[in-house]
């Protein structure tokens, strides 16, 4: 170990608060935070050119044109670009993000965008299709997710994100009102998505967390020990974002009816998958509504739900817990005003493209792309668990972490990336992992990661003195204990990204 790394260990040990106190403080000095921004600027160069790559191709644009550009041109830079970036999430190149992908699927749901593109469900009364649409979707996915002749309702959402914040400030209202609770807790496994941070921040309510095991489910008796009085909602994964491990929901989802607390089923993930494995036959831990326990789950249509890109369902167990998710306002001078979700004014055409998606592909088209998944997710974890120097982590059904005790995993990271692969960087532990879709399931692709993997094993192994270009951030953002500083960092790229 060098001595800066052990250095970062020492301060590692010390109290966070502390820490961070510190930190706040060793800012405030100027020529600390002169060296400091120097450091950063020198970084965030680099990342403008990797973020910015039309600067110098197209015109930029920093105020509004005098006069419009023509049509086709708009349309033809915009073809420029999409043909730039295409090939990589088409031929099956990237983690995720495209869940299916087909071009004739794309199509259609393009169309039905066409048809419904005015359309705006605030404006119930004018656009009627929407509200069925998004009535059907919302009873559609109950039913699909162990509601059927139970009390499940819920809503549309833009995303998981916006479905888990929902939940969240519906137990923190719900519990204020019908339990008086001011200060509000709620038990959230480490590996929940970072959503229920962010809607802990936004809605001042502390998170507990609890640890895993070593399968990555989160430690039950850790949710027992850390319920209080101020306890509104538990929180489980099925599966979760970072190992695609599936909590153990029955147990957790009894642990809160005993308390008579919410708890979460975040299925934003495996939501559209799980119902079909269990179909299918394979090993599948009861994780949804068919829980008496169960008091509300996230399901991202705009994942496996092949939907467009903005669409999520929020589920409930019960009307009246819905109602403290709604928004009205009785007496603003511009009316009687309601809204179920953040938003006001909503794109109605994604609703429409979200259920055409489910009604075109039905019940026999997800189960043939689950069985497609599933099985290209297997030979996946095959092909890793045959590489020595990798190890897969739990036993996962279609995100697969793996990581390493030989090699520098963000080493192979960056290799992958350089065979154009955009896989996720995990930390805590240091892993990466792959979230298999459709796009996976083309032929030869699965049989490419593997090599392709192989690979990048190899060369890390003969070449332990090569840097890497990401290995170092990813090295640094997982050991630094600096997290100001490390939160900076994220700033700042963000920054980069929204500069013209
Ligand atoms: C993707 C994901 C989310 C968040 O969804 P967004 O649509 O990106 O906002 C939440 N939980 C899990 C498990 C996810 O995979």
């Amino acid at each position: 170990m060098s001595w800066k790394d052990d250095i970062i260990k020492q301060i590692g040990k010390l109290n966070p608060r502390f820490l961070a106190s510190v930190e706040k403080r060793m800012k405030a000095i100027p020529a600390v935070s002169r060296k400091i921004d120097a450091e950063y600027a020198g970084i965030m160069v680099e990342l403008e050119s990797s973020a910015k790559p039309y600067k110098n191709k197209f015109a930029t644009f920093t105020r509004i044109p005098e006069s419009g550009r023509s049509r086709a041109e708009i349309l033809s830079e915009m073809q420029s670009m999409r043909a730039q970036e295409e090939s990589q999430w088409k031929d099956g190149f990237v983690s995720g993000a495209v869940y299916h992908g087909d071009q004739e699927h794309i199509d259609f749901l393009n169309q039905v965008y066409a048809v419904n593109s005015q359309s705006n469900p605030l404006h119930a009364d004018v656009w009627p299709s929407t509200t069925k649409f998004e009535a059907e979707i919302v009873a559609m996915t109950a039913d699909m997710l162990g509601g059927a002749g139970q009390d499940v309702c819920g809503t549309i959402s833009s995303g998981g994100t916006e479905s888990i914040m929902l939940a969240m400030k519906t137990y923190r209202d719900w519990a204020r009102e019908k339990k008086g609770i001011t200060k509000p807790e709620m038990i959230v496994p480490i590996t929940a998505h970072a959503a229920f941070d962010k809607a802990s921040q936004y809605f001042n309510i502390k998170t507990i967390h609890i640890p895993v095991d070593e399968n990555f489910r989160a430690d039950v008796e850790a949710a027992r020990n850390a319920v209080t009085p101020n306890t509104i909602v538990i929180v489980g994964s099925a599966p979760s974002f970072p190992h695609g491990a599936i909590d153990p929901i029955a147990e957790l989802s009894e642990l809160a009816r005993q308390n008579q607390i919410g708890c979460h089923v975040d299925g934003c993930l495996g939501g559209f998958v799980l119902p079909w494995a269990e179909k299918l036959g394979y090993p599948v831990p009861p994780f949804d509504f068919r829980l008496p326990g169960v008091t509300s789950m996230s399901a991202d249509t705009h994942k496996y739900g092949y939907a467009a890109k903005g669409t999520s369902v929020i589920l409930y167990r019960g009307e009246e817990l819905r109602h403290f998710q709604y928004y009205t306002a009785t007496d603003w001078p511009g009316g009687l005003y309601f809204s179920p979700t953040f938003a006001g004014s909503r794109p109605g055409a994604l609703s429409a493209a979200c259920w055409a998606a489910l009604t075109s592909i039905g019940a026999e088209g997800y189960l043939a792309a689950t069985k497609k998944i599933l099985e290209t997710a297997s030979a996946i974890k095959q092909g890793i668990r045959e590489i020595p120097e990798l190890r897969v982590l739990g036993d996962p059904l279609f995100v697969i972490a793996f990581d390493s005790d030989s090699l520098d995993i963000y080493k192979v990271l960056d290799f992958m990336s350089h065979k154009k692969w955009s896989l996720n960087g995990l930390h805590k532990p240091a892993c990466v992992h792959i979230c298999v879709t459709l796009r996976h399931t083309q032929p030869g692709v699965a049989e490419r990661f593997i090599s392709d993997l192989s690979e990048a094993v190899a060369h890390v192994k003969t070449h332990p003195d090569e840097k890497g270009t990401m290995a170092p951030v990813y090295g640094m953002a997982a050991t630094l204990p600096l997290r100001g500083m490390v939160s900076d960092l994220l700033k700042r790229y963000l920054d980069v990204i929204f500069k013209a």
